[in-house]
């Protein structure tokens, strides 16, 4: 079967489409036939070269296909051969407190698929049955591809961690990033006023098309000073921050008395410098998040059999054009998720 995988670390040359033996499913796992898979920032990160990452390694944390059989000890599953599943992005230890509390993301042992261990990006892959989720009926396999891990991570950071309210008012950079453009679409869901980033026109209309209520070009704009004319000078009740070092002085002067940075990325740069008065004297929370939990997923495929969440899928490779979807999504011109077809 095909696989892509990275031997070492470096620039997208070190991406290659192997051929691997086919996959057996032990005990308690499924072997899913791949539909389609999707990249995210961290694929990039992963091969540039992260400490923990072993090597060969099968990239991808997103993945969405039909179990072609099952291994022993799974007849109580309730999954069956030729089920339509989308695989969860993580691992946890499964009896910590965290895990059995449903807080998977606290857990020590918690792993990312594609990072700690082998990836979705191959012909097949054993998943551990505790690990797939029912497909979305409504969706086809590249949207469903497209939302595990950065929907995910979007939803738990506005609505877990962040605890959007009714009418908040929110600032989201980057509306056309993968991220961005699950959060826009999840903060509208709680009627908040959305006001998002674009770099052009054709990012502009695609924020607008997910329902953002004010959109700011931030290589134009003050975008600081952009948010306090929009919100009559009280700032937001939210900032999404997933950007780091450039945004973060814009983030903090967008912000109200009382409200809450969420985080859960620097992509460029993690140094900053705060103002310790600002956050005690204005009563400001800097909230830090990574990934999420099986609840997360399980809500997100609710709202999309609801027809209320929609996957926002930019462009669709083929497996043999997986240095181009790297470069496609390292350039910055995509507006959603970059996926790849099996
Ligand atoms: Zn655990």
């Amino acid at each position: 079967m095909k696989a892509i995988r990275i031997h070492q670390h470096g620039g997208t040359e070190v991406l290659t489409v192997d051929t691997v033996d086919k996959p057996e499913p032990g005990r308690g796992e499924a072997l899913v036939n791949i539909k389609a898979t999707s990249l995210n920032h961290l694929d990039i990160w992963v091969r540039q070269g992260i400490p923990g990452v072993p090597l060969p390694l099968v990239m991808g944390s997103d993945g969405a296909g039909v179990i072609e059989s099952l291994g022993p000890g799974t007849g109580d599953s309730g999954w069956k051969t030729g089920d339509e599943v989308f695989c969860v992005p993580f691992r946890s230890c499964g009896f910590c407190r965290n895990c059995i509390s449903g807080n998977e993301q606290l857990c020590r042992n918690y792993r990312i698929v594609g990072e700690h261990l082998n990836g979705m990006q191959a012909e097949y892959a054993v998943i551990p049955v505790e690990y797939l989720l029912p497909k979305p009926g409504i969706i086809s396999w590249e949207e469903t591809a497209a939302f595990p891990l950065a929907t995910q991570t979007a939803y738990h950071m506005l609505v877990k961690k962040a605890g959007i309210k009714m009418f908040d008012t929110v600032l989201i950079w980057g509306a056309s990033s993968g991220i961005g453009s699950a959060a826009i679409q999840i903060a509208k869901l709680y009627s908040a006023i959305v006001i998002t980033t674009a770099a052009n026109e054709k990012k502009a209309e695609f924020a607008e098309k997910l329902g953002a209520d004010h959109i700011v070009n931030y290589k134009k704009e003050d975008v600081a000073k952009r948010v306090k004319e929009i919100t009559g000078g009280s700032g937001v009740d939210i900032v999404f921050e997933h950007t780091g070092a450039k945004t973060w002085q814009h983030s903090q002067r967008s912000l109200k008395r009382g409200g809450k940075i969420v985080l859960c990325g620097a992509t460029t740069g993690p140094k900053i410098e705060i103002d310790l008065r600002h956050v005690f004297m204005k009563h400001q929370q800097i909230i830090g998040s990574t990934m999420g939990n099986r609840s997360d997923l399980i809500e997100i495929s609710k709202m999309i059999e609801a027809g209320k969440f929609k996957p926002a899928v930019s462009k669709v490779f083929e497996a043999e054009q997986i240095k181009e979807a790297h470069e496609y999504l390292a350039s910055g011109r995509q507006t959603g998720k970059v996926v790849i077809r099996f």
